[in-house]
């Protein structure tokens, strides 16, 4: 079934918060990375290290057998179909399992192997004769909080006295109840609640302390006091470990707050490009023309797979309408979706099950669909000072160079939003030719 179907069924009469853009709720577009990643995310970029004590011999591996892992882990690593480490992990991991343990900061894009790597050194830190929490980890939500349990359990799967027990609201554990389980996994608020109030984890004995997503967690009110609190309470030999997708100031002065006498580890993203995108433009007058010129593109070249941006719910839902009374496949991707629903709408169009994908901003960043051919702006992107959104233009059409494929760009534009396109083309010194939509020739 198909769930655009559904909400437009529900849903056709526009309620007043139809008219309200998406906003990007970084946890939740998280969360859908990991829902449909498939596989690691390369990059064409060196790790960069920045060690600790720069005297002291720099390891990496090539392989997981190099790591010295107990047996039953290894086991779970390659029945994962995990064959070598990633670029990330080959540095990471030896700092990781050093004997002594070694702090470690840790920033590279998300799919890139990261929490894959600190599963597997809190798992290999477990001492399963002891039963008490050893291991802890922050997540800034319930749901991630249980994505990186999934991969302890299925990486610690022949691990069989290993446990995880998530420190979540909603997991109501009575009063006196003695924790046996050795990896905790929750969110700060609880996971404080759980230490301090009801004093059913003593983190004078957690091995490790794992903050994962620091750039989600420290945009959540109070999570980087909370996080603070608790890795005051830690031991001093305790391994403490920081990741993010991103590295802005305000991630760095937080990591460097928490993590005492850190390696670093960094791999840079890659950076998205214009140069290899045909970008056009279509003189409209108003949001029926924008449609018109749009079935003419669409009838008048092949396409492969499209996406479609809108810049509000109304307006994406009002098309999916249209196109759908034409007659052709479309699905609709917007924010009132729950994160699920979204995953299976992205896996649905990868599977080319629908060829056009409508949405709005939610999912302008971050999914990956490399079979797209033709990205469609049926509305410029642009921010509350109504001046273009130059990030969101180039995340929307942008490709990485090193895998991107040719691809086109269609911008449906009002005359009076002609300003707005001239900025985005000075902006990015790339041209954008003008079309006329009944005379398809020019593109191919
Ligand atoms: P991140 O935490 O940086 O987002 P993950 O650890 O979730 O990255 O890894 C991204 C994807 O790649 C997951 O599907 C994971 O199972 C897979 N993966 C991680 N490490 C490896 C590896 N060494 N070899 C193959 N796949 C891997």
């Amino acid at each position: 079934y198909c769930f655009s179907s559904i909400l437009l069924d529900g849903s056709i009469n526009n309620t007043e918060e139809d008219d309200e853009d998406d906003v990007v709720d970084l946890a939740a577009n998280s969360l859908l990375n990991k829902l449909i990643r498939q596989s690691l995310v390369e990059s064409s970029h060196r790790v960069e290290v920045l060690q600790k004590d720069p005297s002291s011999p720099l390891y990496s591996v090539k392989t997981f057998e190099e790591l010295r892992l107990k047996e039953e882990l290894l086991k779970g690593i390659y029945a994962m179909g995990f064959n070598r480490p990633s670029k990330i992990q080959e540095m990471a991991l030896p700092m990781m399992l050093a004997h002594p343990p070694q702090n470690l900061i840790a920033q590279s894009q998300s799919g890139t192997g990261k929490t894959a790597a600190f599963v597997l050194a809190m798992l290999s830190r477990v001492n399963t004769l002891e039963l008490f929490p050893q291991c802890l980890c922050l997540a800034p939500t319930y749901e991630l909080a249980l994505q990186t349990g999934r991969v302890v359990e299925r990486m610690g799967k022949f691990c069989v006295d290993v446990q995880v027990m998530y420190a979540i609201r909603g997991n109501h554990i009575p009063r006196g109840t003695d924790v046996t389980k050795q990896i905790i996994i929750g969110t700060p608020g609880t996971v404080l609640d759980w230490c301090f109030k009801r004093k059913l984890i003593d983190l004078t004995k957690i091995r490790v302390f794992v903050l994962d997503e620091a750039d989600v967690m420290i945009d959540t009110q109070g999570f980087s006091d909370q996080s603070i609190r608790i890795q005051r309470a830690l031991p001093s030999e305790c391994q403490m470990l920081l990741f993010s997708a991103t590295f802005e100031d305000s991630v760095w002065q937080f990591a460097e707050r928490i993590i005492p006498d850190p390696n670093v580890i960094k791999l840079r993203k890659e950076e998205l490009t214009l140069s290899n995108i045909r970008q056009y433009y279509v003189l409209c007058e108003n949001r029926k023309d924008k449609y018109q010129a749009l079935c003419n593109i669409y009838g008048g070249i092949t396409i492969g797979q499209a996406i479609i941006f809108c810049q509000t719910r109304r307006n994406a839902k009002w098309l999916t309408v249209e196109m759908m009374q034409d007659g052709h496949q479309v699905s609709l991707l917007s924010g009132e979706l729950t994160v699920d629903q979204r995953a299976s709408i992205i896996q649905r169009f990868r599977d080319g099950k629908e060829k056009v994908l409508i949405t709005t901003n939610v999912c302008a960043r971050g999914i990956d669909v490399k079979q797209v051919t033709i990205v469609v702006n049926f509305d410029l992107p642009v921010n509350q000072a109504e001046e273009p959104d130059y990030e969101t233009y180039l995340h929307r059409i942008g490709r990485t160079g090193r895998f991107g494929k040719k691809g086109l760009a269609f911008n449906m534009i009002e005359v009076d939003k002609l300003p707005l396109l001239m900025k985005i083309q000075d902006h990015f010194n790339s041209s954008i030719k003008q079309l006329d939509p009944e005379d398809m020739d020019e593109i191919e």
